[in-house]
């Protein structure tokens, strides 16, 4: 049997938004939805191994024994406290788009007046038609250059990510959404010249929010398991200029 081949593993029916696998909730952040006081729901599942991955233990479908049970009724009933202090409600994840209820609980969110994003990877192109309609904010990860699937490979860990993540940048693209495309970077996963051919892509297509966001180590993960620390020279003082001359907003984190 081939190994590591992607399989598009979404299940597209839709489900009770009751049916969602919830792995955690920030009740309150200014960060994650811009120009939104917002709360984040994050999902459980994702189909990629990042190895930057910010949150490993989101990555597996199943709850592990120690984990915190969150159902969709306790966290529609804290949305229903929010009403009025809350503009937003954020999904999250692992990937928020691998979760059969997510359309449901968008719709529900929707309903009970929250502006609504979404944090994905891109990698489900009809689970996000789905629930486009319903969608105020998206932030796009973009890992590697669209026109490089053996890069997007090295970075997400399973074959032929790339091209259902250019569909979904496509997608959003013709909609009226609001979209930050972001990447972040690691000198052992893109280059320099990488990271310019991504912003060329990006470019032609004409996207207007671009950021760039340099790795950090995830806090509380054994240093010999995550990813080396940045240097302060990555990406260049050159590179980052550049990108910023070239987008209409473009972004840069370090922290
Ligand atoms: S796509 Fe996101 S959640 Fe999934 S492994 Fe990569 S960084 Fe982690």
């Amino acid at each position: 049997m081939q190994q590591n081949k992607h399989i598009e593993i979404v299940d597209v029916s839709s489900k009770s938004a009751d049916e969602l696998r919830i792995g955690g909730i920030a009740r309150f952040t200014t960060i994650d939805f811009p120009n939104r006081l917002s709360a984040v729901i994050f999902i459980k599942g994702c189909p990629w191994r990042c190895a930057y991955c910010q949150n490993p233990d989101l990555q597996a479908r199943e709850f592990a024994p120690q984990d915190e049970r969150l159902d969709w009724v306790t966290i529609k009933g804290f949305l229903s406290t929010r009403k009025g202090l809350l503009d937003g409600v954020v999904f999250s994840g692992g990937e928020p788009c691998v979760d059969p209820a997510l359309n449901e609980a968008v719709r529900e969110t929707k309903d009970l007046g929250f502006q609504v994003g979404l944090h994905t990877g891109g990698m489900y192109p009809r689970r996000v038609s789905e629930i486009l309609p319903y969608l105020d904010w998206v932030g796009l990860d973009i890992k590697a250059p669209l026109s490089d699937e053996s890069a997007y490979e090295k970075v997400v860990g399973k074959k032929e990510a790339a091209s259902h993540v250019e569909r979904t940048l496509d997608m959003l693209l013709q909609s009226p959404v609001e979209l930050e495309v972001r990447t972040t970077v690691h000198p052992d996963l893109l280059s320099e010249e990488q990271i310019a051919k991504i912003a060329d892509e990006l470019l032609a297509k004409k996207v207007q929010t671009f950021a760039l966001q340099v790795y950090r180590q995830p806090n509380g993960m054994d240093e010999s398991e995550a990813l080396p620390r940045v240097g302060s020279d990555y990406p260049s003082e050159k590179l980052i200029t550049h990108l910023s001359h070239r987008f209409k907003n473009f972004i840069f984190r370090r922290s």
